[in-house]
């Protein structure tokens, strides 16, 4: 008995293991050929400014539209396309893809407004990143100012010395940066002032239990006097009820993004958000 338990073990866990690889195989293999094939969407998630509940930016978020398997969300593909070193043509593409789409607004007359692109760690360590932003920008006539870059506290601090070169370019060409699930990361606040950043997001899991939760209103307080105190923008994320807004509202917390605003949406469900040019939540004075 004990044998063929262990057998049975033996040949599941094979079984298992290839299965695994074999579908990792043609993951990645498919992901490879998402781009060429039109897959990939970006999804446009408004930012609102808690001073007159306006939208003052996106966040671009990829989607992938895969054939059988339907829509994958970032967290099923990200990660491998990270191991995989496919992050850097798929992120290349949203960046383009956000660009243009938001020179686009603008010249269909919407007020300018930024729009933020995820990077991956991988890319921050592509010694020729600020000529390949240039050159994106460039492509799509959008103005570097309206480009902001999210980065996570743990990929600034893992890279040292080439990241703040690579920061450091940039900058000079004019596209900002912001730190992504801040609070989640590394400890050291010191880097906040070494490197040219413009704005903190407090993250979803702090966000999530304000105000009720003493400790996760603590640190959202924290964080918010903390940005104040350096000058940097705080963007709350994860907003999902008007409790928490008001919180952050109270707190002076900069601008917002969330469910409780609006989903991801389609570019056109984007613009057609903008062209309503609702204010996205009550505030006394907003319209
Ligand atoms: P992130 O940059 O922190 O993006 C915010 C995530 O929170 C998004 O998930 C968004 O849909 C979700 N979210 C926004 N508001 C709410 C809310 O009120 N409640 C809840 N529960 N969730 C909310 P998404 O789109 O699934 O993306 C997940 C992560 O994948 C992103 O986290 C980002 O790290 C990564 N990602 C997405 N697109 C890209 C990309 O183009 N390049 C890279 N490198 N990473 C990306
Ligand atoms: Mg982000
Ligand atoms: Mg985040
Ligand atoms: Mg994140």
């Amino acid at each position: 008995h004990a044998k063929s338990t262990g057998r049975n073990t033996y040949q599941y866990y094979r079984a298992s293991v290839g299965e695994g690889a074999t579908d990792l195989f043609a993951m990645e293999s498919s992901l490879r050929a998402a781009i060429e094939k039109n897959e990939l969407e970006v999804m446009y998630q408004p930012q609102i400014s808690l001073a007159t509940g306006k939208i003052t930016g996106t966040e671009a978020l990829v989607r992938w539209h895969h054939p059988e398997r339907g829509l994958v969300m970032p967290a099923d593909f990200i990660p491998l396309a990270e191991e995989t070193g496919l992050i850097v043509p798929l992120g290349e593409w949203v960046m383009r893809r956000a660009c243009a789409q938001n020179a686009e607004w603008q010249k269909d007359g919407f007020a300018p407004m930024r729009v933020a692109v995820n990077l991956s760690a991988r890319q921050l360590r592509i010694r020729t990143l600020a000529e390949k932003v240039a050159q994106i920008l460039d492509e799509t006539g959008l103005d570097p100012v309206w480009l902001e870059l999210e980065l996570t506290e743990t990929m600034v601090m893992r890279g040292t010395n080439d990241v703040i070169g690579i920061m450091q370019q940039l900058k000079s060409l004019g596209v900002c940066f912001s730190i992504d699930d801040f609070g989640t990361g590394y400890s050291s606040l010191s880097y906040l002032k070494r490197f040219p950043i413009n704005a903190i997001k407090i993250d979803r899991s702090f966000v999530q239990g304000v105000p009720h939760d003493f400790d996760d209103a603590t640190i959202s307080k924290a964080i918010i006097g903390l940005g104040h105190s350096l000058s940097l923008k705080v963007i709350a994320e994860g907003v999902e009820n008007a409790e928490q807004l008001a919180f952050l509202r109270e707190h002076q917390c900069c601008e917002a993004q969330g469910y409780y605003f609006s989903r991801p949406v389609s570019a056109d469900a984007l613009t057609a958000l903008l062209r309503s040019n609702i204010a996205m939540a009550d505030f006394p004075g907003a319209r």
